[in-house]
């Protein structure tokens, strides 16, 4: 072996440099080409498997760098579904910042381990300052401990987690859920919150049977009687309710239950209240926010979604604990008087990870890039879109407008001669929509998903996306209409006389 080694993997500056720079005007020619590709081209897998060559086996000898990232960037531009598209209004997914990508590019050069203050000193701060100034952007306490994770679920997980050792009564994470003082533990969230909860309930060992699923009103949000009910049924019961779960912008329809009253059976219940923000929480931050969504501020704990409404590249999720002793409590395993020396934020103790990667340097560049007037700006602009989406849809004679709460529209295709009403049509309507749904993703035209509401098959589009346009949203009520009359046309067809 040589004195001076020459590792395979290496890179000589100059070449790095090339190699970089070329990426670089790759990637900005893609950003700029986006309005102008599909969407997606609706591949099937085995075409996308054919372009990858997937079968191939791992080779032997190296492969030029430069040809291997040309590679990468052939593939990813030529075959993915792109939710950065201006038309891309599927699930809650934003476009990533250009800003959050060169973010990721230096937190990965500098390559801190965010575990430990000692191993990231600045990256560290950077964290803790970028919670911070989520939690101000909220109205949430700054005092309040919180880390970056990698997305809503993770974020509402470790919540739930803190909530779990805070309120159950036994120390949960020594004796488990079958030692101490063990109770049959209740969770009370609406029938609208994410499935996170029921992975939560799994993975933290409570059961998805100890979920209580609050009805919801009208307006789809919980009915906080039924919950005062219930909690008190339970309580008679024997059983240990400990966290209610409000939900600041339901992933379905945006809905907003009525957190301020959830608080108050929360403080007066002596329960831990949670609140899902991933989607809407940050709307919290617009001037003319609702009372029901600023009350997060009263919660115990929040989770919010930096890589949904402040635009961050996945993945970052952020989990916001108002007593941050409560985080530590659920997560160390130092004594408290074990403290490495510094009077700093050891991550590892406040979240299940130990190594951590630099989440937080993207989230924190994009926050100073626009301020808050930017983000202000932002959301405000997303939710006035889909509100012309809803109105447009409700102007169209072949569209039915169902909803619209924050920048969720949803509503649906309805053939000018069917009245809507027996079950029979209703049918006929949920497998139209269904196979419109189906054939609009694969066009490329644009993205959006889903809703069921009250058993109705809904079309939904939420736009968390600073590229949409007017003109973007205007060219939606006629490409639905259109494929809507298509699949309307051949289902009549196939099944003559049934309708
Ligand atoms: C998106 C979302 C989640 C999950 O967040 P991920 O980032 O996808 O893990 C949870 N709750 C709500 C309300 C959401 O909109």
């Amino acid at each position: 072996m040589n004195k001076q080694r020459a590792a395979p993997i290496e890179m000589k500056a100059d070449e790095f440099r090339a190699i970089g720079h070329h990426l670089l005007d790759r990637i900005a020619d893609f950003l700029d080409s986006l309005p102008t590709r599909p969407v997606t081209k609706g591949e099937a897998p085995p075409a996308i498997r054919e372009a990858l060559d997937s079968n191939r086996i791992i080779s032997d000898l190296g492969t030029d760098p430069a040809k291997l990232i040309d590679r990468a960037a052939d593939l990813l531009f030529d075959h993915s579904l792109f939710n950065s598209h201006p038309r891309f209004w599927g699930y809650v997914t934003a476009p990533a910042a250009p800003i959050g990508l060169l973010g990721d590019l230096l937190a990965s050069a500098v390559n801190q381990n965010t575990g430990a203050w000692f191993l990231s000193p600045m990256a560290s701060e950077i964290e803790a300052q970028t919670v911070r100034w989520i939690a101000e952007l909220l109205g949430f306490p700054t005092t309040c401990g919180g880390l970056l994770v990698s997305g809503g679920n993770m974020a509402n997980i470790v919540c739930f987690l803190a909530a779990r050792q805070a309120k159950a009564g036994w120390d949960a994470r020594v004796a488990g859920l079958h030692g101490g003082e063990t109770k049959q533990l209740r969770i009370y969230c609406s029938k609208e919150t994410h499935t996170w909860v029921q992975k939560a309930a799994d993975m933290c060992g409570v059961g998805t049977d100890a979920i209580r699923w609050i009805p919801t009103g009208k307006d789809l949000s919980m009915d906080t009687v039924q919950l005062q009910n219930q909690i008190r049924a339970d309580k008679e019961a024997g059983d240990r309710p400990f966290i209610v779960i409000g939900t600041g912008g339901s992933v379905g329809t945006g809905a907003i239950d009525n957190l301020p009253k959830i608080a108050k059976i929360c403080r007066a219940e002596d329960l831990w209240f949670h609140v899902d923000g991933a989607y809407g929480g940050l709307a919290a931050m617009l001037p003319d926010a609702s009372p029901e969504l600023r009350a997060l501020s009263e919660a115990d704990s929040v989770a919010v979604d930096p890589h949904k409404w402040l635009y961050a590249p996945l993945e970052a999720g952020c989990a916001l604990v108002r007593d941050p002793e409560k985080l530590r409590d659920a997560f160390a395993y130092h004594p408290p008087y074990f403290r490495f020396g510094v009077e700093a934020i050891n991550y590892l103790d406040y979240g299940p990870q130990n190594s951590r990667g630099f989440r937080a340097l993207k989230v924190w560049l994009a926050l100073q890039q626009v301020g808050r007037k930017g983000y202000e700006q932002m959301l405000a602009d997303d939710i006035r879109l889909a509100g012309e989406l809803y109105e447009l849809v409700a102007k169209q004679p072949e569209l039915e407008a169902f909803t619209h709460s924050l920048s969720i529209a949803t509503f649906r295709y309805v053939p000018p001669d069917l009245k809507s009403g027996s079950e029979e049509t209703e049918e006929y309507l949920n497998q139209l929509n269904t196979e419109l749904l189906t054939r609009l993703q694969n066009s490329g035209e644009a993205y959006i998903s889903n809703a069921v509401i009250d058993g109705k098959f809904c079309l939904r589009a939420c736009i968390v996306n600073f590229r949409t346009s007017l003109a973007d949203i205007e060219a939606l009520p006629e490409i639905v209409s259109r494929i809507g009359r298509e699949v309307d046309k051949e289902m009549r067809t196939e099944t003559v006389g049934h309708v």
